[in-house]
């Protein structure tokens, strides 16, 4: 008998929720606590150094020494008057997750004892020793330096006994490390560029900044602590590199918005108070479709903050759910045959006069001007489709993506039947009937009013990896393991790039003498007509789908390690300029196949291991108790072969998976050993994925099989049905 798998079962099954302690006081007045926001700073700081880091946070105003100093002390007296003994620089490399070093707040008092110290110096500026972190060759070992340094305009806040302060990661000669150097810079850009545009149209000529917004919808699955340690595959690598499907799973959808299992809400109960009071918006909590699937969701933010606060709530709910003997699984796939896990990203443009310029307007103007947005970010995904697939792609996250769950390999965008009217009507009409001159208004466009009822009348296609969902665009093809800087950094820097080509070529017409309404609608003709490929409202699960974009010239590549090319395309080097240059790009890629590379390599050795020390000897153990019976039987029974039938059929079936186990096994290990022998990052990636990753599938097949004919008290490994449906 299986000993590790039926403790972990009896473990797991007689779990208690645990109850977790409330907060006192309503949501709204603890809200924020742990975080050095508006409020604590009005408390902490002069009035004048308060109404500087006012401006820092709202206009994107640059930040002194001086003023670094002010801020420090009062970040220092409000960290240790809330229990803080440590500070680090909290930063986003190039691998998953955040870094933090944390350092003690002590200092020699020159008299044989401490006191807490925190300067603006130390605030401002740190040089983490982090020759470790991916650089793609940016940063030589022997002047290794990298450098955090602070970003005012996401609040610091304690975790435990640390103050953790958002900061961006650079090299010694500049060149960004992070995921948030380029992502600040993106917002800005798309910031400004969407100023220019608003400028156009009455009703918002008085902007004077524009912000990127993001509400992500987190998924997640949530294993038992036993279970998932008698699984080494789930431990090493987050996903299961075997195991049959279960007979039940998903197909009755009962899990969906389904009740939430008792444990799981004590879990969520208590992610949501230290979310709160981390100043996390948290809303909305459900079950999803998979069993033991769930799913979290903020009310949306601007972008950068909302980037850190969903770092910052994967890791909480790493810590959190063991607490509650849980293991949580970001990985995007872990399990086959049931859904995968995405992290859809919302994104909007607002102004800071309170106009989302997503969203339809009132009147004529307002819905040009809606029309506008809408159009050039269609030229931009439509430009740049092929990056934003890259921005979104991992070795994990291509499990899902066409895996008929999930987005296709392929970006498109579904704006839905209303929108798609409007915009065929606006380019078959002439310049003519679409202007009409009224007395009162001036000029207007004929383009038809925007039904009130779009807000709610957006039909969800859940098979576009980029939808429009009524007052935004759903970006659904992002990973729930990834950060999703990646892929808003590559939106707003298409956006931003596709808005500035926009004024140019509407300015140069009205330069040669054109009134402004008819050079902006010459231009948006012309983009509704280039961008028509982008548009699909159909089904993107499809075989006729991927037919249709092939021939539209949308990039159909599936090959992950090749998608990054994407990257450093004419195009991308284009969209991002000012925000990563070619170096940096080029030196991310390398990063990326690296990371490629390794991510197979490990599911490799260990499915390699597991299939030598775990699976073959159990099934032929079992062979053997089969064989000792058949042998019996002859003692007995002179029509033994009549008799042992069954078992003898089963010795043969054993034999033959095992003995392709075993032959599998050891063509994978050549086959990593030649590819490991590739210098060239990028083609040993291609070689992992080419030649080593379908030995994955190959070996899973037959292991999967096995499971089905050995004795169930033997088997080693918590079957699906266990790690899915105790809880
Ligand atoms: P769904 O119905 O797609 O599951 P919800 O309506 O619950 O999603 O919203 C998902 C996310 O979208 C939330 O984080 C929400 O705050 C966010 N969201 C709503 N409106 C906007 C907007 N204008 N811009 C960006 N995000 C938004
Ligand atoms: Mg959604």
């Amino acid at each position: 008998m299986s000993k590790l798998r039926f403790k972990a079962v009896a473990a797991a099954a007689n779990r208690k929720p645990v109850e977790v302690e409330k907060p006192k006081g309503k949501t709204s007045e603890y809200y924020g606590v742990n975080v050095f926001n508006r409020r604590a700073m009005s408390k902490y700081l002069s009035k004048e150094t308060f109404k500087i880091m006012s401006k820092v946070i709202d206009k994107g105003e640059p930040i002194n020494r001086g003023i670094a100093e002010h801020v420090a002390a009062g970040m220092r007296m409000w960290a240790l008057e809330n229990g803080a003994t440590h500070y680090t620089h909290w930063f986003h490399p190039l691998t998953d997750g955040t870094a933090e070093k944390h350092d003690a707040f002590v200092e020699h008092d020159g008299q044989g004892g401490l006191i807490e110290e925190f300067s603006g110096k130390i605030l401002a500026q740190q040089e983490p020793d982090a020759s470790s972190f991916p650089s793609g060759g940016l940063r030589n070992t022997f002047e290794a330096r990298g450098y955090s340094a602070w970003d005012p305009t996401s609040p610091a806040f304690i975790v435990e006994d640390t103050l953790c302060i958002p900061t961006i990661f650079i090299s010694y000669t500049g060149e960004s490390l992070d995921y948030k150097t380029p992502l600040l810079k993106s917002i800005s850009s798309v910031g400004k560029a969407s100023i220019d545009v608003c400028h156009y149209f009455p009703g918002s000529e008085d902007v004077t900044k524009v912000n990127s917004n993001l509400g992500w919808e987190q998924e997640y699955f949530l294993v038992d602590e036993d279970l998932f340690a008698a699984r080494p595959d789930l431990m090493l690598t987050g996903r299961t590199l075997m195991s049959h499907e279960s007979a039940k799973n998903q197909q009755l959808e009962d899990h969906y918005f389904g009740s939430i299992p008792q444990r799981v809400i004590k879990f969520m109960e208590e992610l949501e108070y230290e979310s709160y009071a981390l100043g996390i918006p948290v809303k909305t909590r459900h079950n999803e479709v998979a069993p033991n699937q769930f799913e979290l969701a903020p009310i949306y933010e601007e972008c950068n903050l909302a980037v850190d606060h969903n770092l910052l709530i994967m890791s909480l709910m790493e810590k959190i759910a063991r607490r509650h003997s849980f293991r949580i699984l970001l990985h995007e796939k872990p399990f086959k045959g049931i859904n995968g896990s995405g992290k859809h990203n919302n994104w909007s443009l607002t102004t800071d006069t309170g106009i989302n310029l997503l969203s339809p307007g009132k009147d004529t103007e307002e819905n040009l001007r809606f029309i506008t947005f809408i159009v050039n970010i269609l030229a931009a995904v439509h430009k740049n489709n092929g990056l934003l697939k890259a921005s979104i792609s991992s070795a994990t996250n291509a499990h899902r993506l066409g895996a008929n769950e999930a987005p296709p390999a392929i970006i498109s965008v579904f704006l839905g039947s209303q929108v798609s009217d409007i915009l065929d009507k606006f380019e078959s009409s002439t310049v003519k009937d679409a202007i009409v001159v009224d007395d009162k208004k001036g000029l207007s466009l004929g383009v038809g009013q925007i039904p009130e009822i779009l807000l709610d009348n957006t039909d969800r296609n859940r098979t576009s990896p980029f939808a429009f969902t009524g007052n935004r665009f759903e970006f659904r093809a992002v990973g729930s393991s990834a950060n999703c800087a990646s892929a808003m950094t590559a939106l707003n820097a298409s956006v931003a790039e596709q808005l500035r080509l926009f004024k140019a070529e509407v300015d140069a017409l009205i330069k040669k003498g054109k009134a402004k309404e008819e050079a902006l609608y010459e231009i948006l003709k012309k983009y509704i007509k280039e961008s028509r490929p982008i548009r699909f409202n159909g089904n993107g699960y499809s075989d006729e789908w991927k037919a249709e974009a092939a021939k539209r010239g949308l990039d159909c590549e599936t090959s992950v390690p090749v998608i990054y090319d994407s990257y450093t395309s004419k195009q991308s080097i284009k969209t991002f300029a000012g925000i990563l240059s070619e170096v940096e790009l080029h030196a991310r890629n390398e990063v990326k196949w690296e990371t490629y590379t390794k991510k197979i390599q490990i599911e490799s050795r260990v499915l390699g291991d597991l299939a030598l020390n775990h699976i073959i000897p159990v099934s032929i153990t079992y062979q053997s108790i089969l064989l000792v019976n058949v042998a019996k039987l002859k003692d007995v029974f002179e029509d033994y072969k009549i008799k042992g039938a069954e078992q003898i059929r089963l010795i043969d079936k054993i034999s033959s998976h095992v003995n392709a186990i075993n032959a599998k096994v050891h063509e994978m290990v050549d086959a990593r050993k030649k590819a490991n022998n590739i210098e060239n990052e990028r083609e040993k990636a291609i070689e992992y994925h080419d030649v080593v990753a379908p030995y994955l599938d190959e070996i899973r097949y037959h292991i999967d099989k096995l499971e089905l004919i050995v004795d169930n008290n033997m088997w080693p490994l918590p079957k699906y049905r266990e790690l899915l449906f105790i809880r």
